[in-house]
């Protein structure tokens, strides 16, 4: 089957290591998503797989076939980049017919397809209109069109949304991923925006330091970070250190019921939670329910309107967090900046971590 995969590719720049053993399988018409902070590796990556960087050593290939030394307009990957490179004195529709004259298509399947395609990218309207005359959304509309119009087999995209305003990137997110599931392209798309990347990918390659930290889907990745890094890089997470005592966990003055500890006794841990798994606790509390079972009483610092959902940050043993409530939950509750509020913190809602 016509799958990419990617076996213990490395890249080095002098010393610098800028890829460092990444082992990738994608899957004919996945949609997967290179998810990562600026340097990490992403467009060093991207560029091995559509042949304009050679890898310094591992193996690239597609469909069965070793591709490290097929050169770029042989391997037949669309790409699309953050600045949308179109040809500023061609047309929208002569953009879009660019590689489709290339490949000397006769004109009437050429005509055809590009006006699929103007439909498909929503720019039929502005088929005649130069590139200047469009906003920087349309033009990376002609960009996507362009690169899909030659019926590419993997569709390489590197940040192609970051330049755009953030309710047009909204939009042009779904217009990407629609593309990809009515033509069942494979699409690599390269971001550092993490939710981006959980909210268009099938599955989400998270990366640090030239290397692949965890794989898996949107749902994965964020319901079980493997690491404190991913924890902490997708989505928000509250991170606490704390020494292990007793089977519990003592921080600052409080003591936490954590699931899943190991018997390892002393040893400083750092446990990541989530503000929407923190709970808010209707009064009354007893006494005794403060000591023994994960509550704790806070002052709401800040109270940040987020639209769903309602952040109160608050400070814990010094330490800033957030606890996210639903909006209505958090009406009902009718608080205001200042005001003391009791939490719950479940004990199997933390992730466990050794190293940060
Ligand atoms: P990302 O796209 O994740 O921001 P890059 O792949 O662009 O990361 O870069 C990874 C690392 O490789 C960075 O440290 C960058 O400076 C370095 N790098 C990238 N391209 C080159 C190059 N042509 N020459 C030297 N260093 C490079
Ligand atoms: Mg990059």
């Amino acid at each position: 089957s016509k799958k990419l995969v990617l076996e213990h590719i490395c890249k080095n720049f002098d010393s610098l290591i800028a890829v460092n053993d990444v082992n990738l399988v994608v899957e004919p018409g996945e949609f997967l998503c290179l998810l990562g902070p600026s340097g990490c590796g992403k467009t060093t990556l991207l560029r091995i797989i559509t042949g304009f960087e050679q890898a310094s050593s591992g193996t690239l290939s597609y469909n069965g076939k070793v591709i490290n030394k097929v050169i770029p307009q042989k391997r037949d990957f669309g790409i699309v980049f953050q600045s949308y490179a179109l040809f500023p004195n061609m047309t929208v529709k002569q953009n879009m017919a660019f590689g489709l004259n290339m490949r000397k298509m006769p004109q009437k399947l050429i005509d055809e397809r590009v006006n699929e395609i103007l439909k498909l990218v929503g720019l039929t309207d502005w088929q005649n209109h130069y590139p200047a005359q469009l906003s920087g959304g349309q033009q990376q509309r002609v960009a996507l069109g362009r690169a899909i119009a030659i019926k590419p087999k993997v569709l390489l995209l590197d940040e192609p949304l970051s330049a755009l305003d953030a309710k047009i990137r909204v939009r042009l997110r779904t217009v990407i991923k629609r593309l990809q599931q009515d033509l069942g392209i494979t699409m690599i798309y390269v971001t550092h925006d993490q939710e981006e990347a959980l909210s268009i990918a099938d599955r989400v390659a998270v990366m640090k330091d030239g290397q692949v930290r965890q794989i898996g889907s949107p749902w994965e990745i964020y319901k079980a970070p493997k690491t404190s890094f991913v924890a902490q890089f997708v989505g928000t997470s509250n991170f606490i250190s704390a020494t292990k005592k007793n089977g519990k966990i003592q921080f600052g003055q409080r003591e936490f019921v954590v699931s899943g500890l190991t018997d390892a006794a002393g040893e400083t841990l750092h446990l990541a939670i989530r503000p929407e798994k923190i709970e808010f606790v209707a009064p009354p509390i007893s006494p005794e329910q403060y000591v023994t079972s994960n509550i704790v009483e806070v002052v709401a610092e800040v109270i940040t309107f987020l639209g769903a959902v309602v952040r109160i940050t608050f400070l814990l043993e010094g330490k800033e967090m957030d606890v996210d409530l639903p909006e209505k939950e958090f009406e009902k509750i009718g608080l205001q900046r200042g005001e003391k509020l009791t939490l719950y913190f479940p004990p199997d809602a933390f992730h466990v971590y050794t190293e940060l």
